[in-house]
């Protein structure tokens, strides 16, 4: 047996996840819960003082703004869209006879107008955007989703669903550099205090396909993605535990937002997989929280 299915195996025993029969999607334990909380806690302290604005979206966002976000440009492979059934009484007989046969039922159903979110801030750009030119200084947000990418795997730092915490900065090209330089030092002392080892590095998202080969080494070559990394599966593999993403005027350009002079707005977020910390948590400190180090503990529980 290799070393990620011991680990997932390890915390199923323990009662801190639950099998559902899929692999990525999982049930959590309360106290898999709780450090999570004392974890987004943490966070907030550390990004209490910037006055972020504080939005919490469901984990599903409107089709039409994903499909004009891009996403589908880059990561097709990982998006998740959600159908319905929207027929008659002859296509829901359809479907009974379907389930009863054992065939595919899923042909009587319809794409609707909600998507998975795929990052928590997927939402939020077109909202920007539809509020107006930014005032001065732009604007700064607090988010936190649940989202879904298709990627099944064993590793248990690798879900279908999961909760990502963000700020997300939007304004002009220097006041977005200056708050990704920031949130990577805060990102590097929170993450000391918790006593984990890690490694800050350069990074590529997975874009798709052969176009996306060039993209990963464009994205590379600008230093546009930073991950601060913690070994949780492997020594060799560490997992992405921060993500420090600057994507330019994307956003900026593919929404309209503008600065308060007018000009097409940077935007930035750091991202904490809420999940992926409380795994490297107990991986390193053990999946006993009342034995992890009192230091450790008093960071989270005061
Ligand atoms: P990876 O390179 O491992 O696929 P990523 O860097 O592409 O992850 P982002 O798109 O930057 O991830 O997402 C922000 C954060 O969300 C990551 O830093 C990570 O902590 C978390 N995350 C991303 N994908 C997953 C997943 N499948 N399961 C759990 N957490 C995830
Ligand atoms: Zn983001």
């Amino acid at each position: 047996m290799d070393m990620q299915n011991t680990y997932l195996d390890q915390l199923l025993e323990a009662g801190l996840l639950f099998d559902t029969g899929i692999d990525g999607l999982y049930g959590r334990s309360g106290t898999f819960e709780n450090v999570i909380e004392r974890f987004e806690a943490l966070v907030t302290r550390y990004g209490s003082a910037d006055g972020a604005e504080v939005i919490r979206f469901p984990p599903g966002m409107s089709r039409p703004y994903f499909e004009k976000s891009g996403y589908l440009k880059s990561f097709p492979q990982l998006a998740g869209t959600v159908h319905c059934f929207c027929g008659d009484d002859k296509g829901h007989s359809r479907i009974i006879e379907c389930l009863e046969a054992g065939e595919d039922w899923t042909g009587q159903q319809e794409a609707s107008d909600i998507v998975l979110t795929p990052a928590a801030c997927y939402p939020l750009y077109p909202l920007i955007a539809k509020r107006g030119r930014m005032p001065e200084g732009g604007r700064l947000f607090d988010l936190q989703s649940y989202c879904f990418r298709h990627e099944p795997s064993k590793e248990p730092t690798r879900m279908q669903m999961f909760r990502m915490r963000e700020y997300v900065r939007a304004g002009t090209p220097e006041e977005v550099v200056e708050f990704r330089e920031k949130w990577l030092e805060r990102g590097k002392a929170l993450i000391t205090s918790l006593e984990l080892p890690m490694d800050v590095d350069v990074a590529n998202d997975p874009f798709f396909g052969r176009a996306g080969r060039m993209m990963k080494v464009n994205q590379r070559d600008q230093g546009l993605k930073f991950e601060l990394l913690v070994p949780v599966n492997s020594e060799e593999n560490p997992t992405a535990c921060l993500s420090f993403n600057y994507h330019q005027n994307h956003f900026g350009h593919t929404w309209g937002i503008e600065t308060s002079t007018g000009a097409e707005a940077h935007t930035a977020c750091v991202g904490f997989g809420l999940e992926r910390v409380t795994l490297a948590l107990f991986r390193h400190h053990g999946l006993d929280v009342e034995k992890w180090p009192a230091s450790v503990r008093k960071v989270l529980w005061g």
